[in-house]
């Protein structure tokens, strides 16, 4: 079918900082491959699409085109350095940018939009579809918890204090449904201050997400069942469509063949996401640690900043460790020699390490890292926080213990695998999950006839 055959036109909005412009691509390739006679438009940064396009294997669907939007950065602009900057200049550029754009396309093509399914943080969407008459679905790319705190921003505020900065920091949120095992210290610092810019755009979507025709999830029903039942009564529509793995990355380095050498559940893997590497002392305790255990490992490393330090370590122990850039991720959790995944906790590692069945030593950083660190370790019992919340050697090594060689470990993996069986009836024939994507693409495709 050529392009002006196709009815409608669902055009994604990226956000284009961490791991979130991925889980959307997939999310576009799925609705584009269950509903071939829509054409389907991708924008994001340039920068952002270098890096995610080349992953994707757009030539195999005629229906999704990508685009460009500014990012917001003046020409020639010299970064400090600092993460943040670029997501505030990004967020100023918002929504001229996208707007801008779209009627580029939309005169390019000749094809008006008729669904806007974008990054939930993208909230001025739900004004740009009600402008256009066409339903805003918002994606948020990361577990229930996170999303229902957001909800409750303003209650939080009022009942922490000035800022939502509790006097006592362990201070559980039992006034929230679902939420009680979530401690003042686990509250992302961008929940708590309003005053920033990117505070200020997370509120702002916490104001619009009602609105929304559909909020969509890569999770699943049953995985935290009290949070669920009150995200319903706020939200339109909540549509879990997962665990939806992204596509199996390739094997480059031979991380499986490596892994198939060894005994099952011996290895460590490690990684911190797309954006993190733990601190100088941190990395030295953790690699102190995993040499004095003599565990083996397998590192996804990309940090040059930080190599030299490591160095030495990655020399001594080269005949049980493996270093690579990239892992592909979701084969190697899904491998049996892998015993422990070292984890910052981002909300997709979570969902593959639970379909993999690999619990977890958790180091939180930020966002809603420190939420989902606290689900696993005290909510779902499938891992561990490490010891006072940063790596030290004493601390890693009987992190390393509790979940590699004690009875605990055992029961994580038992706790795991349930968590497991609920993902995989969700995503079944007549599953939650996969009726929730027909509901989805029901949206999409019934808006395009509008
Ligand atoms: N990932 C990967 N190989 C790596 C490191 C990361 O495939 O070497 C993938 C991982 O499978 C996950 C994503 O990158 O899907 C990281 O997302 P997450 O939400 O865990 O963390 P974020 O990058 O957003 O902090």
């Amino acid at each position: 079918m050529s392009t002006e055959q196709k009815k409608g036109h669902v055009v994604a909005f990226a956000f284009p900082f961490g791991s979130h412009p991925t889980p959307l691509l997939h999310l576009v390739q799925r609705l584009a491959a269950a509903a071939p006679g829509v054409n389907f438009s991708y924008f994001n940064t340039a920068e952002s699409n270098q890096k995610v396009l080349p992953t994707a294997d757009l030539k195999s669907y005629d229906n999704i085109k990508a685009y460009d939007v500014e990012d917001g950065a003046p020409k020639g602009y010299v970064f400090s350095g600092n993460p943040l900057e670029r997501i505030e200049l990004f967020v100023k550029s918002t929504p001229d940018n996208f707007r801008r754009r779209l009627e580029e396309v939309v005169g390019e093509t000749g094809l008006k939009a008729s669904c806007l399914l974008t990054d939930a943080f993208l909230w001025f969407s739900v004004d740009m579809a009600a402008e256009l008459g066409i339903p805003w679905v918002a994606f948020w790319t990361a577990g229930p918890a996170p999303i229902s705190l957001h909800m409750y921003t303003d209650v939080i505020h009022s009942r922490l204090g000035q800022n939502g900065a509790a006097q006592n920091q362990d201070q559980t949120l039992d006034f929230l449904p679902g939420l009680s095992a979530i401690h003042a210290s686990d509250l992302p610092h961008e929940l708590l201050h309003l005053d920033q810019p990117f505070s200020r755009l997370l509120y702002d979507m916490s104001l619009a997400l009602p609105r929304a025709t559909a909020v969509v999830l890569n999770s699943f029903a049953g995985i935290d069942p009290d949070v669920e039942t009150d995200l319903k009564s706020k939200l339109k529509k909540i549509l879990n469509v997962g665990p939806s793995p992204p596509p199996p990355g390739i094997d480059q380095d031979g991380c499986l063949s490596w892994l198939s050498s060894h005994a099952a559940a011996s290895i460590a893997y490690i990684s911190f996401g797309t954006m993190l590497t733990p601190p100088p002392p941190e990395l030295l305790a953790l690699a102190e640690a995993l040499e004095e255990k003599q565990i083996p490992y397998l590192w996804s490393f990309r940090d040059d900043s930080k190599r030299q330090l490591l160095q030495r370590f990655f020399e001594k122990t080269e005949s049980v460790g493996k270093v690579v850039e990239w892992a592909p991720q979701t084969r190697i959790l899904a491998h049996p020699s892998v015993g422990v995944f070292v984890t910052h906790c981002g909300w997709n590692s979570v969902v593959e390490s639970i379909m993999g069945g690999v619990p977890m030593i958790c180091r939180p950083f930020f966002g809603d890292q420190m939420i989902n660190r606290r689900r696993v370790q005290d909510v779902w019992w499938i891992g561990v926080g490490v010891e006072g919340g940063v790596f030290t050697k004493s601390g890693m090594m009987t992190a390393l213990d509790v979940v590699m060689s004690g009875g605990e470990g055992k029961k994580m993996r038992e706790n795991i695998g349930r968590l497991r069986e609920c993902a995989s009836r969700a995503v079944a024939e007549n599953g939650s999950s996969t009726e929730n994507f027909e509901s989805l693409v029901d949206i999409v495709t019934s808006s395009s006839h509008q």
